[in-house]
C-alpha cells in the first residue's frame, strides 16, 4: 500500500453523540478486514493533557503504557482494537500551543510572526501525519473533540480542510450528527443536521459520510432528504440507532455498511470479508448471561459514572468471561460510615474501592474495606483503594491508631502510605506522577500468581504515594502480604490477605488494560470470587 489513509470524525448538532464509539467501531470493522488501524483524539481544550483535570470535567483520565495521561476515549480505542495507544494518540490544544511557543522561544521560526495559520495548523497536521509516518498503520482515524462551530475547534477544522486539499484521495471526513425526534410532530427532524453540515461547508469541508444518531430508524425519505441537502450520496447516510451496549455498535455499523462506504471512497479493497466471530460471540454472551452478581463500586466521583469508565468496562469484560451479568452498585464513599456500612453494603457479593485523590470520602472507603475484610466479602482495591486497605489494616489489625497516608494527613504518627523521596521534590502537577507501565514480580503461591499465571507482569500506574516498606514486616506478620513487588525499587504493588476468600489491593490500574479480547485476569478472578460467595461456596481459609 502506497500511503496511509486519514479519516476525520467531526461532530455536529450536539456534544456527547459518541464520536469515540463510532470511531472505535469503524476502526474495529477495518481491523476485522485486515487493515492496520489506529485512532487519535484531538481535544480542543487548553490543558496540556487531561492529567490535571478533575474527573467531573470529562470523566476518567486514561493512562497508556508510555505514561501518557489521556482522554477516556483512548480507553475505548484500546478496548475495541486490543492495540495499545500512546501519547501520539491524544493531542490537546494546550500541547499544540506549548510546542509552537517552545519553538518560537528557541528561535525556530527565524523571526517570522507566529500565527494560528500556518503555525498552529501546521503543528496539528504534523501530529496527525506523525501516526501515519510511523509506517505502522494503513488507516489513521482522527476524532476531533467538540462540536463543529465551537470557537476552540476552528484550527482543527482548518487543518482538516488543508489536509483534504493536500491529499484529496487519502482523506475522508465523517460527520456524526443527531436526528432528533419531535414527539409532538411525531417526526424525525433533519434541519439541525443540514445546518451543521452547512457550517462545515462554510469552513471549506464537505462531509463524505454522515453518521446519524437517532432513536428511531431512518426511512428512505429521510435518507434521501439528508443526502440531497447535505451533498452526500444516500449510501453514505449511515443510521446509528441507540444500542443497548456500546459493544453492539460495530455490528450495527457493519449492517449499515459504514466500512464498505469508507473503503470504497478511499479506494481501498473490499476483498477481505469482515472477521468478527469472536466479537459476535462476546456480544451474544453479554446479552445472554447465565447468572447475575452484584458488586459495589465505592468511590467519590460516582455522580459522573464516566469517572470510572475503565473499571465499569472491565466488569463488563470480566462478566462475559464468567457468563455472568455484573450489576454494579455505585456507592458514594461519603455516604458510608462505620454505623451504616453493614446495611448499605448488604447483599453485595464483592466490593471494589476505587482510585482517587484527596481526603474526601476516605473514611467511607476505610469503613467499606473493614466490612469486606471482617465479613469475607471479596474485596478489590485499586490504587487509592489499595492504599485505604493498607490504612484500614494498620489501624484495625496492627493497632496503629491514626495510621494514614501522608496525602491525607501529613502529620500522621504512622505514615503507612508515603511519598517516595523523589516525589517530595516535585512541585509541578502536570505529568509528574509515577505514570505508565512498570514491571511487577509476583510471589509464588499467591492469589495474584494464581490469577495471572505469570511471574512478571506489566501494569500501568498513576499515583504519587506508595506503601511504606518500613512497615512491611509488621503487615506480613499479621497476615497482609506483599505478593507483587516492583523489581527495580522494591515498591509494593500488590497486597493480599491470604485468610480471606479474595482480598487483593493493587497499586496499579489493571482497568486500563482490560479489553474485549483480553479481559483483565484480576477482574475475571474477582467476579469469579463474587460468584462463588453468592452461590455459597465456603471461604477458603489459608
Ligand atoms: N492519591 C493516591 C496517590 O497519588 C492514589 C492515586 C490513584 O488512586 N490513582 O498515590
Amino acid at each position: 500500500m502506497s500511503s496511509t489513509k486519514y479519516i476525520f470524525v467531526t461532530g455536529g448538532v450536539s456534544s456527547s453523540l459518541g464520536k469515540g464509539i463510532i470511531s472505535a467501531s469503524l476502526a474495529k470493522l477495518l481491523q476485522a478486514r485486515g487493515y492496520t488501524t489506529t485512532i487519535q483524539k484531538l481535544d480542543p481544550y487548553i490543558n496540556v493533557d487531561p492529567g490535571t483535570l478533575n474527573p467531573y470535567e470529562h470523566g476518567e483520565c486514561f493512562v497508556t503504557d508510555d505514561g501518557a495521561e489521556t482522554d477516556l476515549d483512548l480507553g475505548h480505542y484500546e478496548r475495541f482494537l486490543n492495540v495499545n495507544t500512546s501519547q501520539a494518540n491524544n493531542v490537546t490544544t494546550g500541547r499544540i500551543y506549548k510546542t509552537v511557543i517552545e519553538k518560537e522561544r528557541r528561535g525556530d521560526y527565524l523571526g517570522k510572526t507566529v500565527q494560528v495559520i500556518p503555525h498552529i495548523t501546521d503543528e496539528i497536521k504534523h501530529r496527525v501525519r506523525q501516526l501515519g509516518n510511523t509506517g505502522q498503520y494503513q488507516v489513521v482515524i482522527t476524532e476531533i473533540g467538540g462540536t463543529v462551530g465551537d470557537i476552540e475547534s476552528l484550527p482543527y477544522i482548518e487543518a482538516v480542510r488543508q489536509l483534504k486539499w493536500e491529499m484529496p484521495k487519502d482523506v475522508l471526513v465523517i460527520h456524526l450528527t443527531l436526528i432528533p425526534f419531535l414527539t409532538a410532530a411525531g417526526e424525525l427532524k433533519t434541519k439541525p443536521t443540514q445546518h451543521s453540515v452547512k457550517m462545515l461547508q462554510e469552513f471549506g469541508i464537505t462531509a463524505d459520510v454522515l453518521v446519524c444518531r437517532t432513536e428511531h430508524p431512518l426511512n428512505a425519505d429521510i435518507r434521501r432528504k439528508l443526502a440531497l441537502f447535505c451533498n452526500v450520496e444516500s449510501s453514505a447516510v449511515i443510521e446509528a440507532q441507540d444500542a443497548k451496549s456500546i459493544y453492539e455498535v460495530p455490528l450495527l455499523m457493519e449492517k449499515e455498511k459504514l466500512d464498505q462506504v469508507v473503503l470504497q471512497k478511499l479506494g481501498l479493497s473490499l476483498d477481505k470479508e469482515v472477521e468478527l466471530s469472536k466479537w459476535k460471540e462476546f456480544v451474544h454472551k453479554l446479552y445472554n448471561p447465565k447468572k447475575e452478581v452484584s458488586i459495589g463500586l465505592v468511590g467519590k466521583y460516582i455522580e459522573l459514572k464516566d469517572s470510572y469508565k475503565s473499571i465499569a468496562e472491565g466488569f463488563i469484560h470480566a462478566g462475559v468471561a464468567n457468563d455472568c451479568k455484573v450489576n454494579l452498585q455505585w456507592i458514594h464513599s461519603e455516604s458510608l460510615n462505620e454505623a451504616n456500612v453493614k446495611e448499605k453494603l448488604a447483599g453485595l457479593s464483592g466490593i471494589l474501592v476505587a482510585p482517587g485523590f484527596g481526603h474526601r470520602g476516605i473514611d467511607g472507603k476505610i469503613a467499606a474495606i473493614r466490612f469486606a475484610r471482617e465479613n469475607n466479602v471479596p474485596f478489590f482495591g485499586i490504587c487509592l483503594g489499595m492504599q485505604c486497605a493498607v490504612i484500614e489494616f494498620a489501624r484495625n489489625v496492627l493497632g496503629l491508631a491514626g495510621a494514614h497516608s501522608t496525602e491525607m494527613d501529613a502529620a500522621t504518627p504512622h505514615p503507612v502510605i508515603d511519598l517516595l523521596e523523589a516525589q517530595k521534590k516535585v512541585t509541578h502537577k502536570g505529568g509528574t506522577m509515577r505514570l505508565g507501565a512498570y514491571p511487577c514480580v509476583i510471589s509464588e503461591g499467591s492469589a495474584a500468581a494464581d490469577i495471572y499465571k505469570k511471574s512478571t507482569i506489566y501494569e500501568r500506574h498513576r499515583h504519587r504515594y506508595e506503601f511504606n516498606n518500613e512497615y512491611l514486616r509488621d503487615f506480613e506478620q499479621k497476615g497482609m502480604i506483599a505478593t507483587g513487588i516492583n523489581p527495580e525499587g522494591g515498591l509494593v504493588e500488590i497486597v493480599e490477605i491470604k485468610s480471606h476468600p479474595f482480598f487483593v489491593g493493587v497499586q496499579f490500574h489493571p482497568e486500563y488494560k482490560s479489553t474485549v479480547e483480553n479481559p483483565h485476569p484480576l477482574f475475571v478472578g474477582f467476579v469469579n470470587a463474587a460468584i462463588k460467595v453468592k452461590s455459597g461456596v465456603p471461604a477458603q481459609k489459608a
